[in-house]
């Protein structure tokens, strides 16, 4: 069985690891990461969602900060302080460091963040095949008013140094028109037996991904079932900005909201499925008039096997829709 997974950094993450616990060797699994938070730093490339499926994948991640390396030390970031260099408030770990000069000296020796991403794989060994969305350059801005002005910043800015705490306007994906899918993107798709959009965060993660040119039209087109777990639960983000985003957007912060955002395949959008939090079971009846067939099962992946069980519910609903297509 071949499963694709479109994901962000932690909540596709965490996901994409119960996946694997429950799938175990019995499948394929690739993934698709996000790659609009990317941003250089020092002449660095850092691509925050690919290394957080990376390093979570691969044993490689503090599970505490669910970003950057275990047991990490912060000498560079002290030393680039101490020279006032800007910006300082990026956490760039020592260890994080390296990972991020062996990508930058593959990009500029020419190759494309796609083969950078296979390389650094090879070391992490994730147990999945991971793609970069696209090998192009895009990046996610946000429009925030600042003392009375509107302008826009890149997400990171917005998300780590501002914690999200300013009003935000619009999301806008500068480079985005232009961005072609990485090689086996749209293959990973189109030749899936079952599609997966984990709980990630639909604005900034999954956004990017289904504006890349074809990704839409691929999951519109697939024979595979697919099926969307809703990152809101009890009208919140668990961890992160999503609400203020989906506010932004003027998308209601409701895992019936984003659902029929997302929208039903046989309407013109992209899910057969969509799973809420039993918490949020009264919102099955407009996920059902939207087209979408939709179950309400626990949502938190606050250990392993309750991750790994909400990863078995999403292949059960893959399965009952498949059957009836
Ligand atoms: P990021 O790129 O690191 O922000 O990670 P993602 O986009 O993959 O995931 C972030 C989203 O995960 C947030 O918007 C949260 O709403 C969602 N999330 C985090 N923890 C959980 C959880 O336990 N259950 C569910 N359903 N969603 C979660
Ligand atoms: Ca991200």
């Amino acid at each position: 069985m071949m499963i694709t997974v479109l994901s962000g950094g932690i909540g596709g993450a965490a996901f994409v690891r119960g996946l694997l616990d429950e799938v175990g060797d019995e499948a394929e699994v690739t993934v698709v990461g996000n790659t609009a938070d990317d941003l250089w730093l020092f002449g660095l490339k850092v691509c925050p969602d690919l290394d957080t499926l990376m390093y979570t994948l691969g044993g490689g991640i503090d599970e505490e900060r669910r970003w950057g390396r275990s047991d990490e030390t912060w000498s560079v970031k002290e030393e680039l302080a101490a020279y006032g260099a800007q910006p300082t408030w990026f956490g760039l770990g020592d260890r994080d460091v390296a990972t991020h000069l062996v990508r930058t000296q593959m990009l500029q020796a020419g190759y494309p963040l796609s083969d950078v991403t296979r390389a650094l794989c090879v070391r992490w060994q994730p147990g999945v095949t991971l793609l970069p969305m696209t090998d192009d350059r895009v990046e996610t801005h946000v429009v925030v008013e600042n003392e009375g002005q509107r302008r826009a910043i890149h997400f990171q800015e917005y998300w780590v140094r501002l914690r999200a705490a300013v009003p935000a306007h619009d999301v806008v994906m500068i480079g985005i028109e232009e961005a072609k899918p990485a090689p086996g993107v749209i293959e990973a798709v189109m030749d899936a037996d079952v599609v997966l959009v984990p709980p990630s965060n639909p604005v900034v993660s999954v956004g990017p991904i289904l504006a890349v040119a074809g990704v839409s039209d691929a999951l519109r087109t697939t024979r595979a079932p697919v099926i969307g777990i809703s990152p809101i639960i009890a009208g919140g983000a668990v961890r992160g900005m999503a609400d203020q985003l989906l506010t932004a957007l003027g998308v209601g912060v409701s895992a019936g909201a984003v659902g029929v955002r997302y929208g039903a395949r046989k309407t013109g959008g992209v899910l057969d499925g969509w799973l809420v939090d039993t918490g949020d079971a009264d919102q099955l009846g407009p996920l059902e008039e939207a087209g979408l067939v939709a179950r309400a099962v626990p949502l938190y992946m606050s250990d392993a096997e309750t991750t790994r069980t909400l990863a078995a519910d999403a292949l059960a609903l893959a399965r009952e829709v498949g059957v009836a297509r």
